[in-house]
């Protein structure tokens, strides 16, 4: 006859012996991606000719360390909160550990998609409003979207991050899509003119012109004498190779009229109470 202690030991001396005997079932595999892996859609590279481009990347969820953290630098220099969010939560790009280095190296608009995906990781897919008002019917609703549902642009071809603009008197400029590092720190009361001075002086590499070549790399000067007609055609054609989530471009139809309603988001909405 045996008790119940003989049984639980038999039983527990069955178990050891099967975690130790090389026979345990393998973990399952997953299908979908790790939460927090997603891929770039300009893609990282150090640049130069035949470089590695990158496209894998991981974020965290961010903890109430770093919501502490964060608090502290919007009071401080709230010009860069956006950098310090994207520091905290992004993990890697590739096979590198996430540094201010190659932070700074991300175009701007793959640096908008690791903050989307902090959001994601941080406080799920959904964004969610109780009650809105439609502009067509005027219908109340409660209305949810996905983080996917936010316009998505990838970069066709990891050369178009380099491009140039031909000048009014024939001259041409060689541009190359902004970083996150040519993002300027502008003074509060910077102008949009001089705002425009500072974004360009920081993606144009260098102006041709009549056989003589300027290199511009981050030199306001040689921007400013640029004519208005050639600062307006370069700056265009940024917004036009603009890459990235467009948080601006968001609509949904109303179910109720059918209608498209245009509903541009701000970082305050994918990141409330931050
Ligand atoms: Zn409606």
């Amino acid at each position: 006859m045996t008790d119940i202690l003989t049984e639980t030991a038999e039983a527990n001396a069955a178990v050891e012996k099967f975690l130790h005997s090389g026979d345990a079932p393998a973990a399952p595999v997953l299908e979908s991606p790790e939460p927090g892996f997603f891929r770039l859609p300009g893609g990282f590279t150090r640049g130069g000719a035949g470089a590695d481009v990158v496209y894998e990347a991981e974020v965290r969820e961010l903890t109430g360390a770093d919501e502490e953290y964060l608090d502290r630098v919007k009071r401080g220099k709230p010009e860069k909160f956006m950098d310090a969010l994207i520091e905290r939560g992004l993990v890697s790009i590739g096979d590198a550990p996430a540094s201010k280095d190659n932070i700074g190296l991300l175009l701007t608009g793959d640096g908008e998609k690791v903050l989307l995906e902090i959001r994601r990781a941080t406080y799920g897919d959904t964004l969610e409003w109780d009650e809105l008002t439609c502009p067509h019917c005027g219908e109340r609703f409660a209305l949810t979207l996905s983080i996917d549902d936010i316009p998505m642009t990838t970069l066709a071809k990891s050369e178009d991050r380099n491009f140039d603009v031909t000048l009014r008197r024939g001259g041409v400029a060689h541009c190359h899509l902004p970083r996150m590092a040519d993002l300027p720190t502008l003074p509060a009361d910077a102008t949009d003119a001089e705002a425009s001075t500072a974004m360009l002086a920081n993606v144009i590499d260098t102006i041709e012109e009549r056989g003589n070549v300027t290199f511009v790399a981050g030199a306001a000067d040689a921007v400013r004498s640029l004519g208005l007609a050639d600062r307006k055609a370069i700056l265009t054609e940024l917004s036009k190779r603009r890459i990235g989530p467009d948080l601006q471009a968001v609509s949904f139809t109303h179910d109720v009229c059918q209608k498209e309603v245009p509903f541009p988001l701000t970082a305050g909405d994918l990141f409330p109470g931050l």
